[in-house]
């Protein structure tokens, strides 16, 4: 597949493709000289995990931390909310966590902070298949950290085993699936009051639990009492959970069950 077949974002256009099991150099340590370098004026993408971890680290209300960390670029052909993470409003724009010794978020470092120098890019939606994901090596002027002598080689696979992303891979492949819909074929956007579910469910998590807890939710949905109870408390339930409403909310999907009666007490 070709990247403009790929419908590639823009920024993984003149990068490099790694193959099934190609590998590439790369080593990042206080050690090389460019530490920290990366961690200015730059654009990361936040994801629904992020968001979740960084607010939790920070001992902050999601809705609180999006305030105050994140920005929502509009773009002409923006078909889904976009969180990023906003860079200090200061002389050479530094990431709000970098600190002298890196990363002072490091154990809740973002996805996209963890995959570098890795792209990642899913293809077009097509009913009846499942994307399989492209990886890219980023090569850029600034980052020594595939020029370190003796610097060992990853696969992307190897890669994302050693940053811990295989492991936190269900839940951000869950986003993807959501990201990547087949609803979305043939250019379909969501109206404002959806992307505003979008948005709250994927992103701000307590305020998303408060409506499952303080409106008529429950009475309009059938949810286990266990699982009820689990989603009070267990944020990364909560997230499946919001992930699943999405599917029902937006695209139709039977994966909620609505209470007898609710659908027409609704219409009344
Ligand atoms: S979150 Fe951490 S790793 Fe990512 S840009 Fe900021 S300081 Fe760097
Ligand atoms: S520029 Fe590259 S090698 Fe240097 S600190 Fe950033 S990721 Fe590591």
């Amino acid at each position: 597949m070709t990247a403009s077949e790929a419908n590639l974002p823009a920024f993984l256009i003149d990068k490099r493709r790694l193959k099934e099991g190609e590998v590439f150099p790369f080593a990042c340590h206080p050690g090389v000289p460019c530490f920290n370098s990366c961690c200015a004026d730059v654009n990361i993408v936040l994801t629904p995990l992020d968001v979740l971890r960084l607010a939790r680290r920070l001992g902050l209300h999601t809705r609180d931390f999006l305030e105050t960390f994140t920005s929502n670029p509009i773009t002409k052909d923006l078909k889904l909310p976009m969180v990023m993470l906003k860079m200090k409003d200061e002389e050479g724009k530094p990431c709000p966590f970098v600190g002298a010794a890196g990363c002072t978020v490091y154990g809740e470092r973002p996805w996209a902070c963890r995959m570098y120098p890795l792209g990642m890019a899913i293809p077009p939606a097509r009913a009846g298949e499942e994307p399989e994901p492209m990886f890219f090596v980023f090569e850029d002027d600034h980052c020594q950290g595939r020029e370190q002598p003796g610097c060992r080689t990853w696969t992307a696979t190897a890669w994302r085993e050693d940053q811990g992303l295989a492991q936190q891979d269900e839940l951000e492949a869950g986003f993807r699936d959501l990201v990547s819909h087949p609803w979305f074929i043939g250019g379909r956007t969501l109206d404002p009051k959806r992307m505003h579910m979008f948005y709250t469910a994927c992103y701000d998590l307590d305020t998303f639990r408060s409506f499952i807890f303080e409106s008529s939710f429950r009475e309009r949905f059938e949810v286990p009492p266990e699982e009820l109870e689990e989603l009070k408390s267990n944020d990364e339930a909560l997230l499946r959970f919001a992930f699943r409403w999405l599917r029902f909310a937006i695209f139709a999907e039977p994966t909620m069950k609505v209470r007898e009666g609710a659908a027409e007490r609704s219409e009344k």
